[in-house]
């Protein structure tokens, strides 16, 4: 991971701060339908590691999303927050949280297979299909 030190973020309200010690500065999307249906377009993040503390942790509510990951939403804005590896505690943090954002590059996107005709990001990035990423992480 390419860390750029600290990261600050917050929620909308103000509820939840957020601090990422060794965040990537390499943002990702994901257009897999379960982001797309969470945060009403592709979810785009930050891989922020295991190194992730949170004041207002009492505003945040956790939702068990699927069998190895939970997604993470202010209770009283409904920001959307993070979504996380259950096994390793590991923190895709949303991007438009953080401060700062200038060091940022859009670098990948993520179940490309999946995403709606009716927009595309100019962007060059590294995509990757469902296919894609099931031979990258399921053991065969
Ligand atoms: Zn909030
Ligand atoms: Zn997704």
């Amino acid at each position: 991971m390419t860390g750029t030190g600290k990261k600050f973020g917050s929620c909308l309200c103000g509820s939840v701060h957020i601090t990422a010690n060794n965040p990537s500065n390499k943002v990702g999307a994901c257009h897999c339908g379960m982001c797309r249906k969470w945060g009403g377009g592709p979810f785009m993040e930050i891989d922020c590691g295991t190194e992730v503390s949170f004041d207002g942790e009492e505003n945040i509510t956790v939702y068990d999303s699927s069998e190895w990951a939970e997604r993470g939403f202010c209770k009283n804005c409904g920001s959307h927050l993070f979504y996380r590896l259950k096994e390793n505690k590991q923190h895709m943090i949303a991007v438009g949280l953080f401060d700062n954002q200038e060091d940022l590059v859009f670098e990948n996107q993520v179940f490309i297979d999946k995403k709606p005709s009716f927009y595309s990001f100019s962007n060059k990035t590294k995509d990757m299909t469902e296919k894609d990423i099931f031979e990258m992480y399921a053991p065969t």
